[in-house]
């Protein structure tokens, strides 16, 4: 097997650069087939898994393990949870009911997937939505794949619910998506083998994760990624959808992609205010005359992004209070004067 980074630079040249399979074979000095498997699979294809695993008592408590193992990263190694204080803590803090081996497998295979660069993209209520980006890019530095990323969905899908800029077809029927789109910003086919060229993915890979995803959409469980497995996920689902309201299948044609690119939105950093809104100073003092609000201050949500509005509210609420404080001000210096 070929080694990881040479996959990646691979798949960069062709997919990313554009150079042909051939011109490929010839600057890394491999053969042209050895080429086209590359450009097959993301990663070699020892990784990819074909069929699920199920784990119906561990599942809901996989973002809660991941978050405890990612967070431990962070801490000297003496400090940081044994496969035994996370059974405990799920057994103690979150009603985990299964067994220490489910968790202790869990634990060793998490372990050895550290070397994947592995970011978990479930995490529990209010956990960071921006994690996604975050593995959008260790997945480019790795594998030169997956920037932009693909959201693929179906007829049904396309009907029912909002995509990017897309309207339900009920209010934005193809026929009116104006027709420089087309091919640009969203694509269409007939058949998935017909996407999977059109946005230049590998037709093998496209047709495994829709599988996976049509098996996912029945049992209502998603060993990969855990969507729906908490209530911040389902919050965005949808009701009517079951037995897991945040998937569905994708088996009715023409099939759509639109492509996630990754961009910001908000920052997680800033100048540290007071309740009202003054700009604190290195030793904890408000700064006289000097607000800050929106993007410019620290969230008052920390490094976290709780769901919508998690930026806009704090910067309308803070310029709100900033405002009401300079017109107090204003009215105490006239009454005073
Ligand atoms: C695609 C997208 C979707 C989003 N969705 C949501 C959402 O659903 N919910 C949510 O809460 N947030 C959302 N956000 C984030 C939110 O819109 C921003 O965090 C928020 O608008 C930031 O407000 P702000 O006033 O701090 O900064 P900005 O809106 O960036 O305002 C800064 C202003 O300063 C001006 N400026 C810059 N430099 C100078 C200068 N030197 N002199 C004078 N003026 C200057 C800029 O032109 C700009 O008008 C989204 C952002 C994007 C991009």
């Amino acid at each position: 097997m070929k080694p990881v980074d040479l996959y990646a630079r691979v798949r960069h040249a062709v997919l990313i650069e554009g150079i042909s399979e051939r011109a490929a074979a010839d600057r890394f000095g491999i053969n042209a087939r050895t080429v086209a498997k590359m450009l097959k699979f993301s990663v070699p294809p020892g990784y990819v898994r074909t069929k699920p695993i199920v784990r119906p008592k561990l599942d809901a408590f996989i973002g809660i393990i991941d978050t405890i193992l990612t967070d431990d990263k962070t801490r000297l190694k003496k400090q940081r949870h044994t496969a035994k204080r996370i059974f405990e803590r799920l057994r103690d803090e979150h009603g985990f009911s299964g067994k220490i081996t489910i968790v202790k497998d869990y634990v060793a295979s998490w372990h050895q997937r550290g070397q994947e660069m592995f970011v978990p993209l479930v995490h529990p209520p209010g956990h960071a939505q921006a994690d996604f980006g975050e593995a959008m890019v260790a997945d480019q530095l790795k594998t030169g794949a997956n920037t932009p990323c693909w959201l693929v969905f179906d007829a049904t899908f396309r009907k029912n619910y909002t995509a990017g800029g897309f309207m339900p077809t009920l209010i934005m029927p193809d026929l009116v998506i104006p027709p420089d789109w087309w091919d640009h910003y969203i694509f269409r086919a007939p058949t998935i083998e017909g996407l999977a060229a059109k946005i230049h993915v590998p037709v093998d890979a496209l047709r495994r994760t829709i599988g996976n995803m049509n098996v996912y959409a029945q049992t209502g469980v998603d060993p990969q990624f855990g969507r729906g497995g908490n209530d911040y996920d389902r919050m965005f689902g949808d009701p009517a959808v079951s037995p897991n309201p945040c998937l569905g299948a994708i088996d009715t044609p023409p099939y759509y992609a639109v492509p996630i690119n990754l961009g910001d939105l908000g920052t997680k950093g800033g100048l540290k205010a007071d309740a009202r809104a003054r700009v604190i100073d290195s030793s904890g003092q408000p700064i006289p005359k000097l607000y800050v609000a929106g993007n410019n201050s620290g969230s008052p949500f920390g490094n976290r992004y709780p769901g919508a509005g998690g930026t806009i509210g704090p910067a309308m609420t803070f310029a709100f209070v900033a405002i009401n404080d300079i017109a107090e001000r204003s009215r105490a210096r006239a009454a005073s004067a």
